[in-house]
């Protein structure tokens, strides 16, 4: 089997919203056919312009909270501050859909299961197999990101400046109502830069679009083979249940994921269930070396800490075979964060990028074949073998 064979097929643009994520689907249902390895798929609905709306959604009520402050309704200010935020929290955290809920088609994740006799654990691998483009990428998009609070900070003094400023002449005059002006041109020139970031790809050129080789159809390539390999008896899997969830709509929100814990908590739940736990693959097959997420993130507010001993074990096992210690990384938003968010311990694990462009120049046509390592693409399979085997040992 030829990984940069099948990773070739697969790196495509696929995002949300074409019609190659139902293809990209149906080639990877196919291709486990091909291999004899059964699957389930679960259906839902992908809010695939899920991005767009938020970020549209955003930009109108910042335009209004500027119109607010200028004509000192503070009140009514206020109000559109709460309502961004509410927004945020209800789309991004929670995961009740209020405008992104306009517009959607079904999708699929898809799931193989190996199941040991008696299992004590479960050990979920996951990847996304869905792509997306942006104007800015990860890197870029994390200053748009980390200004967040500060804005968010002065809205609010905004919304005191227009409350006092009502009651107290002197707050009221030009010099101090100019600086307040300003201010406020700022937060709109902010939040038209947050739309760029959510929406903007629906104005971008077919040229412009993401391959999505490695983030993130290498992880795909590789849990597909690693499927093939448990399924051909090469992995000794021992007693612990294996999943592997290719999941879809990740760049849409995590929607994917969602999707598979609301189904697994849906399922009657026993204590002596064996455990589960994820490892989750992002960015896997670039060069460079492995890393690990010290947190994961949901986008906006939140964030959990990886589960340490799956960290240890991740990283004692590429050490074993590289020599290497793993490098720690800050993390990112993936799927791992609703697993952690479900209290299943989790990680998400990639290679570096260095020599090369790290994490930048993904969500853009610089995530193509070229930047693919394939020798860090067979690692990447040999580390899940001997991460599973791993547990055989205690
Ligand atoms: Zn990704």
């Amino acid at each position: 089997m030829n990984l940069m064979q099948i990773l070739e097929k697969l790196s495509i643009p696929r995002p949300g919203h074409s019609e190659a994520l139902e293809k990209t689907t149906q080639f990877l249902k196919e291709l486990l056919t091909s291999w004899n390895i059964p699957y389930s798929v679960q259906q839902f609905p992908i809010r695939y312009h899920y991005h767009f709306l938020l970020g549209i959604s955003i930009l109108v009520l910042s335009l209004l909270f500027a119109f607010f402050i200028y004509s000192r309704k503070p009140i009514a200010a206020l109000v559109m501050v709460i309502a961004v935020v509410g927004l945020l929290y209800s789309e991004t955290e929670v995961h009740y859909p209020i405008v992104s809920r306009l517009i959607d088609k079904p999708t699929e994740n898809i799931v193989v299961n190996f199941e040991a006799e008696k299992p004590s654990r479960e050990l979920i691998f996951a990847a996304h197999y869905d792509s997306k483009t942006d104007v800015w990428d990860h890197i870029q998009r994390g200053y748009i990101q980390k200004l967040f609070p500060l804005f968010l900070g002065i809205c609010v003094l905004l919304c005191l400046w227009a409350f006092f400023a009502n009651r107290i002449e002197v707050l009221g005059r030009s010099p101090v109502s100019f600086i307040a002006g300003g201010i406020t041109i700022c937060y709109v020139i902010y939040a038209g830069f947050v739309f760029s970031w959510l929406g903007g790809y629906i104005f971008l050129s077919e040229q412009s679009h993401s391959p999505g080789a490695i983030d993130n159809g290498a992880g795909v390539v590789v849990l597909t083979a690693l499927a093939k390999e448990i399924k051909e008896g090469k992995v000794d899997t021992g007693d612990s249940n294996v999943v592997i969830l290719l999941s879809s709509a990740e760049e849409t929100g995590l929607q994917g994921a969602h999707h598979y814990i609301r189904q697994r908590l849906k399922e009657k739940q026993e204590a002596s269930d064996p455990k589960p736990s994820l490892v989750n693959l992002e960015l896997l097959g670039q060069n460079g070396n492995l890393y690990y997420e010290k947190r994961s993130f949901s986008g906006f507010l939140s964030s959990f800490p990886s589960d340490p001993d799956l960290i240890d074990r991740v990283d004692s096992v590429w050490k074993k075979m590289t020599g290497v210690p793993a490098t720690a990384e800050e993390g990112g938003v993936s799927d791992a964060f609703v697993f952690l968010k479900a209290g299943i311990p989790s990680v998400t694990i990639g290679h570096t990028g260095l020599p090369g462009l790290g994490f930048g120049g993904f969500h853009c046509p610089d995530d193509n074949m070229d930047r693919v390592n394939p020798e860090n693409l067979s690692l990447g399979l040999e580390l899940l073998k001997n991460y599973i085997e791993s547990y055989n040992q205690e």
